[in-house]
C-alpha cells in the first residue's frame, strides 16, 4: 500500500515546531545573571570548540548581544546550530558547577541561541576576513559541518576556500538530517549564508570523482580537505528489505527537509530498527507526522542503547514504544510491507547478541525505517585517492595535531575521521585542519581559544578545543 501523508498543514507544522521555544530578552537576562563567571570554568573545558562560555554569558548580562555572538562564533562558526543540537547535558551544561550545589545548570545552549539568533536575524556580520590574502587556495569536499568549520577558519586566516557539495544545498546533516523540531533547515541555511558572506565560496551540485576529478583539484588548489561524512545506512540483511516501504532513517528525515511537512508520506504503524540518536529522531518524527504507532526495535537492552537518555525520554513522552532484545528476521508483505518478523535475543557472557531459537513473533506495520548505523565511505575515499590510510574501523587516519591524512596536502575531519560524533566535534576538527594547513602554508602556529585561570591570563591553559572533557550522562557510566 502506497504511503500517504497523515496530517494537514497546520497540525504538521504545530507538531514539528521547535521543541524549545527561544528565551525572551528578559529570561535571557535573568539566566545570564545566575552564572558565576567561573575562572577555570569547567563548561569551557567540556566544549569541544572551547567557547569562552562565561565570557559570552557576561556580555548577555551586559546587554551586549552582538559582542556575545562574536565570542561564540569566533570559537564555533556553527554556534547557532550547535546551540540547538549539542547534547549539552554531557558537554557544557553537564559540567556546570551549579550542579554541585544541587541547582539547575546554566542554560548555556539556550543563551548561546539567544545571542547567535540576534546577529543572524538582524544580519549583523560579526566576523570579518582580513583584506590581505595569502594567495593560497583550498578545496573542500563535502559541505557539512567539518568543511564549514575548516573553510571559515581558512578565510579568517587569509586563505581562499571553495567547498564542493553534491546536494543542492550546503550544510550537510544540519540542513538535511537532524530532527526538524530540534533544528529546522532554515537555521542551517542561514549559517551557510553567513559563511558565504565571510568569503567562503560554495559550489553545490558538484560531485567530486564525477563532475571534477581529484587530479583537477590537486592541480588547481594548494590543499584539499575531506569532509565527506558517512555513507548509507547498514543493510538489515533480511528478506523483504527491498519492499518499497522500507527506507533509511536519513532518507526519511531528508524527505521533509526538502518538501513541505504535511506532504511527507508516513506509515500508520511504523517500526524503526536501531536505537541510536538518529533512530530516535526517526521514530519521534514519524509519530509527530501522524503515525498511530511508532516503535523502536533493538537487539540489545535499554541500558545498552547508544541514544542519549534525554532523547529516549523525549521519544517516550511522544508516545513511541520500545521493544528491547529483539532482532528483525524478515520484513513481511507481498508487494508492500505488512509486518515485521522478529526474534528474541540474549547476550552471551562476552556481550555478543545471540538469537533465542524458537522465539520468533510478528508485529504488524506498514513502514520500516532502518537506523542501524551508517557505513564508512572507504570505497569512495580510496577511489578518490588510493594512498589514503584507513584504520581497522575504516576511518581516515590523520595526524592528531595538523589533521593531515597519510597523503601530503590532503587533510580531513568530521565523521569520516571520528566515525560519527557530534556536529561540534566536526566543526572543531575542521578548524584544526585549517590551522594545520596554515602552518604548512606560512610556518605560523595559531593558538587558542585559551582558557584563563585564576592565576591570571599569563598562565593560560588549553581549553576544551585542545582536550574536551566529556561528562557522564546521568544514569550511564
Ligand atoms: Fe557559568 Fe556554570 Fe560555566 Fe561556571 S560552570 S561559568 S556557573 S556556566
Amino acid at each position: 500500500m502506497k504511503l500517504k501523508p497523515q496530517l494537514d498543514e497546520f497540525t504538521a507544522a504545530k507538531n514539528m515546531a521547535e521543541i524549545e521555544p527561544p528565551l525572551t530578552g528578559q529570561q535571557a537576562q535573568v539566566e545570564s545573571e545566575r552564572c558565576l563567571y567561573c575562572f577555570d570554568a569547567p563548561c569551557i573545558t567540556a566544549c569541544p570548540t572551547g567557547i569562552d562560555i562565561p565570557g559570552f554569558i557576561k556580555k548577555i548580562a551586559n546587554d551586549n548581544l552582538t559582542g556575545s555572538a562574536k565570542t561564540i562564533l569566533e570559537a564555533n562558526i556553527l554556534g547557532s546550530s550547535c546551540a540547538r543540537v549539542c547534547p549539552t547535558s554531557v558537554l557544557c551544561e553537564g559540567a556546570c558547577v551549579l550542579l554541585d550545589r544541587d541547582e539547575m545548570p546554566i542554560k548555556i545552549g539556550q543563551l548561546q541561541r539567544h545571542a547567535t539568533d540576534h546577529v543572524i536575524e538582524n544580519d549583523i556580520q560579526v566576523l570579518k576576513a582580513p583584506e590581505v590574502r595569502s594567495g593560497k587556495k583550498v578545496a573542500l569536499i563535502g559541505g557539512g559541518p567539518a568543511s564549514m568549520g575548516c573553510a571559515a577558519e581558512l578565510v579568517l586566516l587569509g586563505h581562499e576556500a571553495v567547498i564542493y557539495e553534491k546536494s543542492p544545498e550546503a550544510g550537510g546533516l544540519n540542513t538535511y538530517g537532524i530532527a526538524y523540531y530540534k533544528l529546522p533547515p532554515r537555521v542551517s541555511l542561514e549559517e551557510v549564508e553567513m559563511i558565504q558572506k565571510l568569503g567562503v565560496q560554495i559550489e553545490c551540485g558538484v560531485e567530486i570523482g564525477k563532475d571534477l576529478s581529484m587530479d583537477e583539484l590537486r592541480a588547481d588548489f594548494d590543499a584539499i580537505f575531506l569532509g565527506v561524512g558517512l555513507g548509507n545506512t547498514r543493510s538489515l540483511g533480511v528478506p523483504g528489505e527491498d519492499l518499497p516501504e522500507v527506507t533509511e532513517a536519513l532518507t526519511f528525515i531528508e524527505t521533509f527537509h526538502v518538501s513541505p511537512l504535511h506532504e511527507t508520506p508516513v506509515g500508520r504503524h511504523v517500526v524503526v530498527v536501531g536505537c541510536g540518536n538518529t533512530a530516535i529522531d526517526a521514530v519521534t518524527q514519524a509519530k509527530r507526522l501522524g503515525a498511530e504507532t511508532a516503535t523502536i526495535v533493538y537487539r540489545r537492552g535499554e541500558e545498552d542503547m547508544p541514544a542519549y537518555r534525554f532523547e529516549y525520554e523525549l521519544a517516550k513522552k511522544d508516545g513511541c514504544s520500545f521493544l528491547f532484545h529483539v532482532a528483525p528476521v524478515k520484513v513481511l508483505g507481498e508487494g508492500s510491507v505488512s509486518g515485521l518478523r522478529l526474534i528474541r535475543t540474549q547476550l552471551t557472557a562476552d556481550g555478543a547478541v545471540e538469537p533465542i531459537t524458537g522465539s520468533e513473533f510478528e508485529i504488524p506495520c506498514d513502514m520500516v525505517i532502518k537506523a542501524s548505523g551508517q557505513e564508512k565511505r572507504s570505497n569512495f575515499l580510496q577511489s578518490l585517492c588510493p594512498d589514503l590510510s584507513l584504520d581497522r574501523a575504516s576511518r581516515l587516519e590523520v595526524d592528531p595535531m595538523t589533521r593531515q591524512t597519510s597523503v601530503a596536502g590532503i587533510y580531513a575531519g568530521g565523521d569520516a575521521v571520528n566515525g560519527g560524533r557530534e556536529v561540534v566535534n566536526a566543526v572543531a576538527e575542521g578548524k584544526k585542519a585549517a590551522r594545520g594547513m596554515h602552518l604548512e602554508f606560512t610556518g605560523e602556529t595559531v593558538e587558542g581559544p585559551l582558557q584563563h585561570t585564576r592565576m591570571g591570563s599569563s598562565r593560560p591553559i588549553g581549553s576544551g578545543f585542545d582536550n574536551p572533557v566529556r561528562v557522564s550522562e546521568a544514569g550511564k557510566s
